[in-house]
Parts: C-alpha cells; sequence; structure tokens
C-alpha cells in the first residue's frame, strides 16, 4: 500500500510517498482503508524528532483518520467489516492508504458526515472536551474564552462549549477566521493581533473576567491570561511553544487555576466517554468540524506548513 514513509527525523521534506508493506489486523485490531487523515500540530513536532514521543524509525506519521472497516481482528465484537469510521490514536499512521486501530479507538461515523470531517474529530474534539470538562469543569452559564478559536481544537471547543449552554468568547487572527468563529456559534469574537483586544475583552465581561481560558498559544498569552480570569477563574494550557513570564499573584488574589493536559494522559475510560459524547453531538448535528483544507497524500510537506502559518481556518486533512 502507498505511505507516506519517514526515515529520518526533520522537516516537511523528509516525508516521502512510497510503497510499503500491507497490514493485517492482530486480534484486537481493525483495519480500516482511509479516506482522509487529520493534520495535528503534533505529527510536525513528532516529525522534527523534538517531542518527548518518538517514534521508532522508520515510520508513518498521524492519528486521525476515517476511512471504511477493511477487516476486523478475531476478537473485536463491536466494530463491523464495510461500516463508516473514525479512527483516534491509530496504532500505525494515518498518513497512509490503510491504518491498524486498536477497536477502542475507532468510531462510528454517522452517514452525513463526511470522512475528511472524520478525520478532524480524534485530537482536535477530544482535546476541547476534556479542556472544558475534564479540565475546567465548565458549567452551564460560565463564560469561556477559546483562545486561538479558528484552528482545529478552537473550532471544536467553541461548538462543544455552545452545546453545553456557556458563553463563548473566540479569538482568531484574521478577518476570515473571525468570521468563521462567529458562525459556529461564538458569542463573540476578538482578534488576537488587535493590541485593545484585552481591553474590549474586559469590556465583554463587564469588567468581572472571565470564568475559563481554553489556551492554544500560552507561550504568549498566560501571563496577560491570569489577569482576565473572573474569581476562582480556570485556565487550561492546551497549545505551548515556549516559556513565558507569569505573576503568580495574579492567581493568588482570585483563587484561580492553572491547569495543564495532554490528551496522550487520558485514561481509557475518559477515552470512553469521550467519544461516546462526541458521537450523540455528531448525531443530533451540534458538532460540524469544519475542514479548512484538503491535499492530497503526496503533498503532506506543503499541508504541514500550511499548519504551522498563521490565518488557521478549521482543519487540514490529507486525502489518500
Ligand atoms: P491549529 O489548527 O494550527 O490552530 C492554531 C490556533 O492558535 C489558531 O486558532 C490560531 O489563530 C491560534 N493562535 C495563533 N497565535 C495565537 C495567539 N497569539 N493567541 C491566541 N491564539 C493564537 O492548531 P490546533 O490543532 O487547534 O492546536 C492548537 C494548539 O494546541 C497547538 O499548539 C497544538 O500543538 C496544541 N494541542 C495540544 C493538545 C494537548 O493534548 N495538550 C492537543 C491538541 C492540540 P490564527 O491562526 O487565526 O491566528
Amino acid at each position: 500500500m502507498k505511505a507516506i514513509h519517514v526515515k529520518e527525523f526533520g522537516g516537511p521534506e523528509v516525508m516521502k510517498l512510497e510503497e510499503v508493506p500491507d497490514l493485517i489486523p492482530a486480534r484486537h485490531q481493525v483495519l480500516v482503508r482511509l479516506e482522509a487523515a487529520g493534520i495535528n500540530p503534533v505529527d510536525i513536532y513528532i516529525l522534527a524528532g523534538t517531542y518527548p514521543r518518538k517514534p521508532a524509525l522508520p515510520y508513518t506519521p498521524g492519528m486521525d483518520g476515517a476511512g471504511i472497516v477493511a477487516a476486523v481482528g478475531m476478537g473485536v465484537k463491536n466494530v463491523k467489516k464495510d461500516s463508516r469510521v473514525y479512527v483516534e490514536g491509530a496504532a500505525t499512521g494515518t498518513y497512509a492508504r490503510f491504518c491498524l486501530a486498536d477497536a477502542a479507538n475507532v468510531h462510528p461515523l454517522p452517514p452525513d458526515v463526511s470522512f475528511a470531517q472524520g478525520a478532524a474529530l480524534g485530537v482536535p474534539y477530544a482535546t476541547a472536551h476534556r479542556a472544558l470538562f475534564g479540565k475546567a469543569r465548565a458549567q452551564k452559564g460560565e463564560t469561556v474564552l477559546v483562545h486561538g478559536a479558528s484552528g482545529g481544537v478552537g473550532i471544536a471547543a467553541v461548538q462543544i462549549a455552545k452545546t453545553a449552554k456557556l458563553r463563548v468568547i473566540g479569538t482568531a487572527g484574521s478577518e476570515q477566521g473571525l468570521q468563521l468563529v462567529k458562525e459556529h456559534g461564538a458569542d463573540e469574537v476578538l482578534n488576537h493581533k488587535d493590541p485593545d483586544y484585552l481591553e474590549d475583552l474586559k469590556n465583554l465581561t463587564g469588567g468581572k473576567g472571565v470564568d475559563v481560558i481554553l489556551e492554544m498559544a500560552a507561550q504568549v498569552n498566560l501571563g496577560k491570561d491570569l489577569g482576565q480570569l473572573a474569581p476562582r477563574g480556570r485556565v487550561v494550557v492546551i497549545g505551548s511553544r515556549g516559556p513565558v513570564e507569569i505573576n503568580p499573584r495574579d492567581i493568588m488574589g482570585r483563587d484561580a487555576t492553572v491547569l495543564g493536559m495532554t490528551l496522550f494522559n487520558l485514561t481509557p475510560e475518559e477515552k470512553e466517554e469521550i467519544h461516546k459524547d462526541l458521537v450523540k453531538g455528531l448525531k443530533n448535528k451540534t458538532l460540524k468540524p469544519v475542514i479548512g483544507k484538503e491535499f492530497p497524500l503526496d503533498q503532506a510537506g506543503e499541508a504541514h506548513k500550511l499548519v504551522m502559518q498563521p490565518g488557521s481556518f478549521g482543519k487540514v486533512v490529507l486525502i489518500p
């Protein structure tokens, strides 16, 4: 089968489309013929070889995908051959025509959700769900700032938070991004490139501050976030690409909490609960992943470059 084959860590140029051996599912695995693969920023960090999780070389990148079940292992009871599914945490990379995944990481994809949308679910939607409920314990009626709402995790967070009846303020760095965030349910939008946007944020809450911040760029924002929290507010650090200076007094004075999370730390039980909820949201159409751009598999490098550029607009996916 065709797959992106990585023989050395590095930039986008080390990803080569090659013929690799076919895959056979083990007892508890599912073989999925992929129709789309989701690109997550973590794929890019792993490819660079600087991330704590370092796969053995050679390897195929990608954790998220969607397609049709081609075969199941002898011990698999809950996933049927020929069904439409999305996959998260694949056992073999999803930048490929086929992948293997544990049956627990394969979930039903409703008929009116496209494969590209299915590939946008795994990391982004599970991350947004866990950050909002598992970490921040967000409650109906609270105000959440989705700080970086125009990308994969951000759009997911806006949709999930609105479903839970939170007031949502979302930020983006481009007009197109702001429009997208608004269309997907944010009550208010702010441009994080505007020098006055934190003042505007304060005014939007009548000076009270926000209850929850989901932070996609903590290396830029964490210090400022702490000054934007309401009493007992919570910041969840989802993304950070470097260090940042904070004033701990901003946490003390508000009885605030700074929480960190990594999706890889989910327990199997937490994961099962989250995906049950996500499938429910797909079925009742409250969750609608947004695809910014599709690339053919042999342009995985170009797709990686786009993901790292500003001006996010939903999810970037590969079509094998
Ligand atoms: P993405 O699709 O590339 O989106 C990036 C988002 O960050 C966009 O909304 C972008 O807005 C925004 N952003 C850029 N500069 C910003 C700034 N100065 N202030 C606020 N927002 C800013 O990436 P993603 O998949 O949503 O992931 C977001 C981050 O979370 C990444 O760093 C990723 O590695 C991390 N992440 C962590 C976990 C975890 O388990 N902890 C899981 C998933 C993702 P504009 O482009 O419109 O400026």
